[in-house]
């Protein structure tokens, strides 16, 4: 061991001892140039760290982390509307959900909520690596008392206090009910709140299931579930809280949109 690393050390001194000679040769003003951009790079370096160790910290081992950029979220532009909701969209490796599915959920969602005045703002996209047993939720597990179980109240529980909610996790299984997804919103808004309040959860075989309209996204139901507080809308008319899979639909229905606006989850627009 020890003589790779004096070798390694003989290496860093010579490069070091080079870089000195090639400062030395530059004019003054090249040198203050170079140390500025320095310290633009370790200032930059240093906020990257801190917000990576955030979600680490939380107990999210291994997690990457990224706030998308507008124009991944709105291709063409983003539009300037009355509302605006951030969120936190988290996918687990070792599922099929890849950054570009996320994405594209992402960006249903947004058109989805377009016409109701809604804007998505600052998306934080996180990449987990969960063990195999965490990739699935069990609803049959769920806590008589809550209603929900053990994987959503370990998860949620460790979202660092900085995460914006909604909180979506796309994983691989939502098993021990009929849906495909699950969102858990507080009955009472004023009551205690619990970290799993105005969380998704949406199994990978929401995203691949063929549907009538291919502008629907079971992330945009799920959202919608915690921005209206209410359940599914029987109705002759397809629209995205159906209570009929074959029925859902991107179109929201008016009294939705209304119920959206006052949902404490949004804030107005600067
Ligand atoms: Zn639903």
């Amino acid at each position: 061991m020890s003589q790779p690393r004096g070798i390694a050390r003989r290496g860093v001194a010579a490069v070091y001892h080079g870089a000195l000679m090639v400062i030395e040769a530059m004019p003054v003003s090249m040198v203050r140039v170079l140390a500025c951009l320095f310290l633009i790079a370790r200032f930059a370096a240093g906020e990257s760290a801190r917000e990576f160790s955030e979600w680490t910290e939380s107990g999210f081992a291994d997690a990457g982390q990224r706030i998308l950029d507008s124009t991944e979220i709105y291709p063409r532009g983003r539009p300037s509307l009355e509302y605006r909701l951030d969120a936190t969209v988290l996918y687990a490796r070792g599922t099929s959900w890849t950054q570009a599915r996320a994405i594209r959920q992402i960006r249903r969602t947004a058109a989805i909520l377009e016409p109701c005045g809604i804007t998505l703002g600052s998306v934080r996209l996180v990449r987990l690596r969960l063990d195999p047993g965490q990739r699935r939720i069990d609803a049959a597990l769920a806590d008589p008392d809550s209603g929900v179980p053990p994987g959503v109240d370990s998860l949620s529980a460790a979202l660092p206090l900085g995460a914006r909610y909604p909180a979506a996790f796309l994983i691989g299984r939502v098993d021990g009910s009929e849906s495909l997804a699950v969102s858990y919103r507080a009955e009472d808004e004023h009551g205690p709140q619990a970290k799993y309040f105005n969380t998704a959860w949406i199994g990978y075989q929401a995203h691949w299931l063929p549907r009538p309209d291919d502008r629907y996204s079971p992330l945009a139901h799920e959202v919608a579930h915690l921005l209206c507080r209410c359940g599914h809308t029987r109705s002759a008319k397809r629209h995205l809280l159906h209570e009929a899979r074959n029925f859902l639909s991107s179109e929201v229905l008016p009294e939705h949109c209304k119920r959206f606006k006052t949902s404490p989850l949004l804030s107005a627009s600067p």
